[in-house]
């Protein structure tokens, strides 16, 4: 059993699929990259360090090994003699062309994926004459019309016959995370996290979901990228229950499963445009306005406090997550790419169908997009999404002691406060220009 972002013994196919298949014996094999941890990835690094060390010990040993997968397999396969090697099959460009490498290098030996990180595997929702959805809604029906994904049956970790080979290196040191407050990591925190949301907060989801100021979404998203729960196991939680809350949260599942499904279809849509139209678009080089973006120093207090909780927790909540990033393309006018890089290095959840597609949404150039010429407010989103300023209050300390609404716009005040910045832009002009730059695009 080859883990990778799949750490884990509940409801997990593949895992399944390899018990089965070795009756005899079972290497629990994790591979860790030459170039772990990578200086581009702290927060990622940190926690893959700690989900290790969680699952090292749950299974008493982890078969851990160090360098090229299509190197590494082979080997450990020829050293305990393997029959089958089976994984939790990846979706990204790059675990496609990896595991293509490694099924090649395995010659006879095959390489199961038995099972993928979503509900519904990327690429089985098409419409009647086999192609791909580009809406949501059309798609998200389909993929509701395939029922009920029951879990797969846990693994009993003393019932497995573990097999170690020999040889396997050290753990690597649990790392600190360039002062972001980590998630606890690893399946029985997810768990543990996952029944206590739901008992306590699932059922008023679709009316708090969009308020970061209550701050009640499910923060589930962690353990879902790094596979330390499975997607079936949270739909089979929410069909038993019956509100408004339970569905609108299988929804918002379902858009990580789009997301998946439009990666899949369109790989390119990873690192360059869904629509290539934007790819015309004027834009401006990141330079000081950029650096102010990513330390919260705008002088826009909601986009503020969203990258100052990006940069403290490895997190952000979604409504800021498209605030932040409108107001990259569409107030600094500039590429989404920018954006979508700093997310990814910063985001302990950073998944790239997700991260991509949703910048991309927000930028207007995605599946679904919002009209490009729809460009939030920064002021206005704050108001209303966070109307007694209580989410700005938390995370832009400057502003703690500025009462009523005129947080949100500090700059009113009769006397605003000297250590927070003024406006980087005039919203008002930068949209005007975004709107000039839309239409010399051609319509
Ligand atoms: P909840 O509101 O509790 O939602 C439950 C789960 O549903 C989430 O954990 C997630 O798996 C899924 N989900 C919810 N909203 C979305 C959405 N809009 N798109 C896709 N899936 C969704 N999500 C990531 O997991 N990784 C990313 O790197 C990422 N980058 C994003 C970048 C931008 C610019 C935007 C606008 C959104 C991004 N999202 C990303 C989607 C969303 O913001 C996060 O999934 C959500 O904020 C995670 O918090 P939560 O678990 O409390 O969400």
């Amino acid at each position: 059993m080859w883990f990778r972002a799949d750490l884990r013994l509940h409801d997990h196919g593949a895992l399944r699929s390899a018990v089965e298949a070795g009756p005899d014996g079972v290497v629990p094999l994790f591979v860790l990259d030459d170039h772990f941890p990578a200086e581009n990835m702290p927060v990622r690094a940190a926690y893959l360090t700690r989900l290790l060390a969680d699952f090292d010990e749950r299974i008493e040993g982890l078969h851990l090994v160090r360098g090229r997968p299509e190197v590494e397999v082979p080997r450990v396969v020829e050293q305990a003699g393997a029959s089958s090697v089976h994984v939790t099959a990846g979706h990204t460009p790059y675990a496609l062309r990896r595991d293509a490498r490694v099924g090649e290098a395995l010659g006879d030996v095959p390489l199961v994926a038995a099972d993928s990180p979503y509900a519904v595997a990327p690429g089985s929702v098409r419409k009647g004459d086999g192609s791909a959805y580009k809406v949501f809604t059309p798609w998200f029906r389909a993929w509701q019309s395939q029922g009920a994904h029951p879990p797969v049956t846990a693994v009993r970790s003393h019932a497995v016959p573990w097999v170690r080979p020999g040889g396997s290196v050290a753990l690597p040191d649990v790392r600190e995370a360039d002062g972001v407050d980590l998630p606890a990591a690893g399946e029985q925190a997810a768990r543990a996290h996952w029944r206590r949301w739901l008992d306590e907060h699932v059922d008023d989801y679709d009316s708090e979901r969009d308020r970061p100021d209550l701050d009640t979404t499910s923060r589930m998203s962690v353990h879902l990228k790094w596979g330390t729960i499975h997607p079936r196991t949270l739909l089979a939680d929410l069909a038993e229950r019956s509100s408004a809350g339970a569905r609108a949260y299988e929804r918002q599942l379902a858009f990580r499963e789009f997301y998946a499904d439009v990666l899949h279809e369109w790989p390119g849509s990873a690192f360059g445009y869904y629509n290539r139209d934007y790819e015309r678009m004027q834009y401006d080089e990141p330079a000081g306005d950029f650096e102010a973006w990513k330390e919260g120093r705008t002088g826009f207090p909601f986009i503020d406090a969203g990258m100052r909780q990006l940069l403290a927790q490895g997190w952000m909540h979604n409504r800021v997550r498209m605030a932040v990033a409108s107001f990259l393309v569409k107030d600094l006018h500039l590429e989404w790419t920018h954006g979508a890089r700093w997310f990814r290095e910063r985001l302990v959840d950073a998944d790239l169908a997700n991260n991509q597609h949703g910048w991309q949404w927000v930028a207007g150039c995605g599946t679904d997009a919002a009209p490009y010429f729809r460009v939030f407010n920064p002021v206005g989103q704050g108001r209303r999404f966070d109307p007694d300023g209580a989410y700005i209050r938390r995370w832009v300390p400057e502003l703690r002691g500025v009462e009523g609404r005129g947080v949100h716009e500090p700059w009113t005040l009769p006397d605003p406060p000297a250590d927070y910045p003024p406006p980087l832009v005039d919203h008002a002009q930068e949209r005007l220009e975004t709107l000039r730059r839309h239409d010399a695009l051609g319509g």
